[in-house]
């Protein structure tokens, strides 16, 4: 009888909160290198797997995270996609969100899990939430289905007691370990005393054989406009007539409304004549654009912004970026900004 393969797992490391040590002399967590991050889960042992690691030249906090950093991740999954049947990234909370929504872009046609992880307290700490994440993520990213084949199939972040679809997150908390939410989007799997999956939710290629192809060109000529009652025309144009804008995600009050200001609307119009792209989406947390529902909803999908629906600010963002680095034209970014490419929306 052949006895199943080990499953072979790599890990990426780029930095974040779990691989920090406290500086002795500033007190100020700082990031460390991946040795000593394996030194304090010595139950890594315990999983019978082949873990190889990769780790970023310099680990960084999150904060510092940008689309050459994701470049980074991409080329190291494509260089290795062959060889692994999955992939855990370290990563720190602040901008995980973001990194996880341009990942599911950046790749497409992924067949094999992408699992991001990381922790609120760094690994070395008694009370960390960092050894139970990274233990949870690399037996994730090793399930399989009765067939064989991997049961995640796309970017997801593990946190805590829930493992949600990557580009539907949110970080939630700066100090709770439950730090993230899918407030659109139900969980993809659930980790009590076992990891119950939700079949139904996770994502499914129509293709049988999907061939993974990745994108590096994120293009970042954008800028998102957070309305708030008493905002001021002069600075609403200056942010709009920004040089090299391509594209503005535009944060409205509850189903997608705006100020119904002629001034308001006219620079919105302006905007969109120049052939800038402007998305609506909602500062709610939970919930969509209905550009029917209110009068000054309407008025703005009259103007040409188009509805994002529900997708959130980092999915927003990211996938802009995907569609103008392609290097599509303004009609096909709006269309494709509406169409759902790999779960991002509903
Ligand atoms: N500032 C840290 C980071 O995002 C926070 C964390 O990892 O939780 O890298």
């Amino acid at each position: 009888m052949s006895e199943k393969p080990r499953p072979r797992i790599l890990m990426i490391y780029t930095g974040g909160t779990i691989g920090m040590k406290e500086n002795p002399v500033t007190k100020a967590l700082e990031p460390f290198d991946f040795n000593h991050l394996l030194d304090n889960v010595p139950k890594l042992k315990m999983l019978d797997y082949d873990i190889s690691h990769h780790q970023f030249h310099t680990p960084i906090d999150s904060s510092d995270m940008n689309p050459r950093h994701w470049g980074q991740i991409v080329k190291v999954i494509d260089d290795n996609y062959d060889n692994f049947d999955g992939f855990v990234v370290l990563h720190g909370t602040d901008t995980m969100a973001y990194t996880a929504s341009a990942l599911s872009f950046m790749l497409q046609n992924l067949s094999k899990p992408v699992i991001i992880t990381g922790s609120q307290l760094p690994i070395g700490e008694v009370r960390t939430d960092g050894e139970e994440n990274l233990i949870t993520a690399l037996q994730i990213a090793a399930a399989r289905d009765t067939d064989g084949r991997p049961t995640v199939r796309e970017v997801a972040i593990l946190f805590e007691n829930y493992l949600w679809r990557g580009n539907r997150s949110t970080k939630r908390s700066a100090d709770n370990f439950d730090a993230f939410r899918s407030n659109n989007y139900p969980e993809l799997a659930k980790i009590g005393l076992g990891i119950s999956f939700n079949k139904e939710a996770l994502w499914r290629s129509k293709s049988s054989s999907p061939q993974l192809e990745v994108h590096y060109d994120m293009d970042t000529n954008l800028l998102c406009l957070d309305l708030f009652p008493g905002m001021r025309e002069c600075m609403v144009r200056h942010i709009l007539n920004t040089p090299g804008l391509k594209a503005v995600v535009l944060k409205t009050f509850g189903a997608g409304n705006a100020p119904a200001e002629p001034w308001f609307s006219e620079a919105i119009r302006d905007a969109v004549n120049k052939g800038i792209i402007v998305v609506n989406i909602t500062q709610c947390p939970n919930g969509e654009v209905d550009p029917y529902r209110y009068m000054t909803g309407l008025e703005l999908a009259q103007t040409g912004v188009v509805p994002g629906h529900d997708l959130t600010f980092e999915a927003a963002i990211t996938k802009l970026m995907y569609l103008l680095g392609k290097g599509l034209n303004t009609d096909e970014v709006k269309r494709l900004m509406q169409y759902n490419l790999c779960g991002e929306m509903s």
